[in-house]
């Protein structure tokens, strides 16, 4: 098969769909594959090293003209005009969102696989997980800059010191972003405490860690009390297809340490704090009743080569046997075929056609 990655051209995405190792990959499988000119660069991938992997280097147009295109980001507007009914494309699409987009890819007739609704037999999203680990850790990492003085915080090191205590770390849900960013608290020596309303994924965390992460059951009686004491907050809670539940109120935050952090990455569903709001790179935080608030909604876009590298080690699989089988791949994988979302200008997702009121 011809497979076309093209170069990301939605504003600040450094992430490209295929690392020159997933190319030479694709390569030796006997597939021809066109990779946009610098389309890696933003990750630190240099086109002497998709060539080297057996990549031709190509123009926007050409890349997309391929019979498949392997993507990060969904289309943006300026390339509606390459969506055709003989193209697969393959990344995330996120299709509830965006009408524009829905109606393009239909127009297009183009058979749209969006990774975010790959689905295994367990409910787990593995092509979602990546992202999710990069942003868990990433909280902490951002938690602990912003804890500084200078940054705006409390001035409080994560780890203290000897005879000076560490940093009070308070993680609101333990699923994949929350387990990331309590791990790389506890590894910086913070005192963590997390918060599930899942009393399995409790004592999951508790067998691991042995009890060096707190785990307490998430009431708003506990919630209220464990926030008072934290110097920093990570929101990780997800109620799958739902808003993001208020968990920490206007009223709770004045409680809360002159200086203390909250990251709240679940911001991108509505955030699980009353005042948080969608912040970007550039802007990242801003400051409410004296607490620090960082609400970035696409942190895996600051650590774009880590961020590429893991997004393509889940992809790849799904790609080979895309370019194997077409769209018969499908067939043969249930949770591969979750992600079909336009087909023959038809939506084929029950959720989007729900958020649009259309027939799917
Ligand atoms: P997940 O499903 O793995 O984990 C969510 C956890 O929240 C579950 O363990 C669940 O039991 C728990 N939960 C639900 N309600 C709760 C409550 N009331 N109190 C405490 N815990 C509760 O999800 P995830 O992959 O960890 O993602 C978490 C959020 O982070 C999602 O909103 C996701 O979209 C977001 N995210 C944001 C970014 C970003 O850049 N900002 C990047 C990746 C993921």
């Amino acid at each position: 098969m011809i497979i076309g990655v093209p170069k990301e051209i939605k504003t600040l995405e450094n992430r490209v769909a295929a690392t020159p190792g997933a190319v030479a990959s694709l390569v030796r499988r006997g597939h021809t594959v066109l990779v946009e000119n610098g389309a890696g660069i933003g990750s630190g991938c240099t086109d002497d090293e998709y060539i080297a992997a057996g990549a031709k280097m190509v123009d926007a147009a050409t890349a997309w003209s391929a019979e498949m295109v392997y993507k990060v980001k969904e289309p943006i507007a300026s390339e509606y005009k390459y969506l055709r009914p003989d193209l697969i494309l393959f990344t995330y699409l996120h299709l509830a969102a965006d009408r524009p987009q829905t109606d393009a890819l239909l127009a297009g007739g183009t058979t749209g696989i969006a990774y975010e609704t790959v689905q295994l037999a367990n409910g787990a999203l593995p092509l979602l997980t990546p992202m999710s680990e990069v942003a868990g850790r990433m909280a902490t990492q951002e938690g602990a800059k912003y804890l500084e003085k200078p940054m705006g915080g409390r001035g409080v090191l994560l780890g203290g010191v000897p005879g000076v205590p560490p940093a009070e770390v308070v993680v609101l849900g333990g699923g994949v972003v929350g387990l990331n960013a309590a791990k790389m608290a506890m590894g910086l020596g913070a005192s963590v405490t997390l918060l599930d309303i899942s009393h399995g994924r409790l004592q999951y965390i508790d067998d691991v860690f042995g009890g060096r992460i707190k785990t307490i059951t998430s009431t708003e009686p506990n919630i209220r009390d464990w926030v008072k004491k934290a110097d920093l907050v990570i929101g990780a809670v997800l109620i799958p297809g739902a808003k993001a539940p208020h968990l920490i109120t206007r009223e709770m935050l004045s409680t809360m340490k002159e200086g203390s952090v909250i990251v709240d990455v679940a911001v991108d569903q509505g955030g699980c704090v009353e005042t948080i709001k969608p912040t970007t790179h550039d802007h990242p935080t801003y400051v409410v009743d004296g607490v620090v608030h960082y609400g970035v909604a696409n942190m895996p876009g600051a650590v774009p080569r880590t961020s590429t590298f893991a997004l393509c080690n889940q992809t790849l699989p799904y790609a080979i046997a895309l370019a194997d089988k077409g769209v018969n791949a499908l067939r043969h994988d249930r949770a591969l075929a979750l992600g079909l979302n336009t087909y023959k200008g038809k939506l084929t997702c029950p959720a989007v056609g729900e958020a649009f009121g259309l027939p799917s």
